[in-house]
């Protein structure tokens, strides 16, 4: 079966992660962004849009409704019915009568036509006679033959942007219920659009009316949806022509539609006293805009954190393997080089020495007799002794050097820059050192000697044929009777004095 490099099941391991990681990330931002949307949606449909609703519809009351309430009193009052029915003597009495009513109600004007004399009076006097036949006085005949007791009109030669003007035509009767005329106030309505601007401004939602032919009869000083001017009917915009004719009738709802992909929620309310919808409409945008922006902010931490732990993941690994390969060359007793580790080492140190070229000593020591020891004092008492030993083999040399368990009871010492002569001086000095020293192991004290072999690096060598050398010479160290050092030169043997 083939083994997996170590590498690619690192490689593995950290794409796993991260996968992982990151699809965490991912469905936790996007489910918190759906959830917090589908509250979002919830909050403006069931709350926000009713609210402005009714806002809206309170301010209208006071606007539109109350004026409704004095045309009802002027059509009741008992002062007009008498002076129609006693012939309309004295039109300043009915002048008078006006311009109270306008100036107490704060109107913007009032007004009575008589249906015997087709006169029409108002608040600064008799304005004129109203004719059949002239297109804007229509709305007096159509008042006259209606069944409703009153109407709403906006006048669309007065209605301009920022002055609409509305009247409210309300029939009068005689005390035996005969039609006597038409009475009523005219007012404006910038209050209303004051109001609609301000929420269409605040809250970025669009506010208008619309009367039940579908027709916008008052909205902002910008207009209806997209753009649409008053009086203009709204199943005409392809966006709302749909639900438009799903508008129950006069029910009030919640809908939902959308203009070039883009959402829109509406609250439609029906105003039975105007017989008007109050729309009511939010672009989803609008109000989704801020969450969507934490979703790309939540997406940029979380490819961030990812990015980190990625980072904080290739440095663990990579911290754990250099001390697998670290573990892999040292010797687990002394904690020198091992074989392994001593071969990249003193491939280096050969190399660095034929570049410079300095000259490079190699030492073979083995201890003597240390089977001995073991059989005596026992393994461990052994093992013990091989750990003082490396110690003190470390400090008789220079940091450079290079020093190895070459296995059992034999080291190898690798001296840089180090001549034969030089070598020798120090593999004399280790001789010595551990000659003196005692090893402690269950109070007792162990002493020991070590043989050595020395060589020193030629041009042709390699570093087997370099140990091999350093082999001879600790042979014949031992053969002379051990606790020595012996050199070996290519075809040269030198003995120390
Ligand atoms: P010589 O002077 O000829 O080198 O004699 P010697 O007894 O040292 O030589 P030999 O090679 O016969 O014995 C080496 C002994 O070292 C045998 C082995 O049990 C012991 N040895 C090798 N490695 C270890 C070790 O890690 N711990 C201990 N305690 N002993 C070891
Ligand atoms: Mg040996
Ligand atoms: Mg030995």
């Amino acid at each position: 079966m083939p083994l997996r490099s170590p590498l690619y099941s690192q490689r593995s391991l950290v794409l796993t992660l991260v996968a992982l990681l990151g699809a965490g990330f991912l469905a936790t931002s996007f489910l918190s962004y759906y959830a917090s949307r589908a509250s979002i949606r919830d909050t403006i449909v069931n709350t926000e849009l009713p609210l402005t609703s009714d806002t809206v519809y309170s301010e209208i009351q006071k606007d539109l409704v109350r004026p409704i309430l004095i045309s009802s009193m002027m059509a009741r009052d008992t002062f007009m019915r008498d002076w129609v029915v006693n012939g309309e003597k004295d039109s300043d009495k009915m002048t008078r009568y006006l311009n109270e009513v306008m100036t107490h109600y704060g109107a913007y004007t009032a007004f009575f036509v008589s249906n015997t004399s087709l006169t029409y009076y108002h608040a600064k006097g008799v304005l004129k006679q109203v004719k059949a036949t002239e297109p804007r006085d229509a709305w007096y005949f159509r008042v006259r033959d209606m069944k409703d007791p009153y109407e709403i009109n906006v006048d669309p030669d007065l209605a301009n942007k920022d002055n609409l003007t509305f009247f409210i035509n309300y029939k009068v009767y005689d005390y035996n219920d005969r039609f006597i005329g038409a009475a009523g106030v005219g007012l404006t309505v910038d209050a209303v659009i004051k109001l609609i601007d301000k929420y269409q401004q605040r809250y970025q939602r669009s506010v208008y009316f619309v009367d039940s032919f579908g027709r916008l009869v008052l909205t902002g000083a910008e207009g209806g949806p997209q753009g649409a001017r008053i009086g203009q009917k709204l199943g005409e915009l392809d966006s709302m022509k749909d639900l438009v004719s799903r508008l129950p009738k006069p029910h009030s709802g919640s809908y939902e539609y959308s203009v070039q992909g883009q959402g829109h929620f509406l609250n439609a309310r029906f105003i039975p006293e105007l017989n008007w919808y109050l729309f009511v409409d939010k672009r989803e945008d609008s109000a989704l805009g801020e969450i969507r922006q934490s979703l790309y902010l939540n997406l940029l931490i979380c490819l961030l954190v990812t990015l980190i732990v990625l980072v904080l993941l290739n440095r663990v690994i990579k911290r754990f393997q250099d001390r697998i390969q670290a573990q892999a060359t040292l010797d687990s007793l002394t904690e020198l080089p091992n074989r392994r580790g001593f071969d990249l080492l003193a491939a280096q140190a050969m190399q660095e020495s034929r570049r410079e070229p300095k000259p490079l000593t190699a030492l073979l020591l083995d201890l003597d007799h240390f089977k001995a020891l073991n059989d005596t004092y026992g393994h461990l008492a052994g093992d013990q002794v091989l750990i003082g030993f490396a110690r003190d083999l470390e400090s008789c040399l220079r940091h450079s050097d290079i020093v190895c368990r070459w296995g059992g009871e034999e080291f190898i010492v690798l001296l840089k820059d180090t001549d034969g002569k030089t070598g020798l001086m120090i593999a004399e000095k280790i001789r010595q050192h551990v000659e003196q020293q005692h090893y402690a192991y269950n109070d007792k004290a162990l002493r020991l000697t070590v043989s050595i072999g020395l060589t020193t690096l030629q041009p042709d060598d390699t570093l087997h044929s370099l140990l091999s050398r350093a082999d001879h010479a600790m042979y014949r160290a031992k053969q002379s009777g051990r606790n020595r050092t012996c050199v070996e030169m290519p075809h040269s043997v030198h003995e120390p004095a």
